[in-house]
């Protein structure tokens, strides 16, 4: 069967940046599956996955906004050191806090840490680049009324009710 909204869909994937360097993979893990239609991937690689089939191999370069968005500088900002938990003297750049926007949850980044200045980003970490994914589908298989209704796949590789 061909990939359509209410397939669910697994597949291998690496996914590579510009430059060819390898960002995510499922090489030696089960394979990704979702439910096709339900938002579950990214938009642009959803679109390259319809009427697809199992076996099928391809590449495909997703633009920023097919991706994960493009970046807002807007979602950059400088805290003062001394707000961070023991005066800010474990802060390092990498590190990954989770906080409660007006938005919802959103993870912050720390970009850098200079003259007691902390700086933070919560741009999504692929955000405002080109994805280059390899793409190999293992399987199509309809969706149950049980998948349908939560908006997700099940079994291996998707979610677990306890
Ligand atoms: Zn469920």
């Amino acid at each position: 069967m061909k990939i359509a909204d209410e397939s669910v869909v697994s597949f291998h994937y690496t996914l590579k940046n510009d430059g060819g360097k390898v960002l995510d993979s499922s090489d030696g893990q089960e394979p990704l599956v979702y439910l096709h239609g339900s938002g579950g991937i990214v938009p642009g690689l959803e679109e390259a996955l319809n009427g697809r089939g199992k076996g099928d191999k391809f590449n495909v370069s997703l633009p920023p906004e097919k991706g994960y968005g493009v970046r807002d500088e807007r979602l950059v900002q400088k805290i003062p050191q001394d707000q961070f938990p023991n005066g800010g003297s474990d802060v390092k750049p990498g590190m990954q806090f989770q906080v409660n926007s007006p938005g919802g949850p959103m993870v912050l980044t720390v970009t850098a840490v200079t003259n007691g200045e902390v700086t933070v980003d919560a741009n999504p970490e692929l955000a405002g680049q080109t994805l280059h994914f390899d793409i190999e589908v293992t399987d199509v298989r309809k969706a149950t009324a049980d998948e349908m209704s939560h908006g997700h796949a099940h079994g291996p590789g998707g979610h677990h009710h306890g």
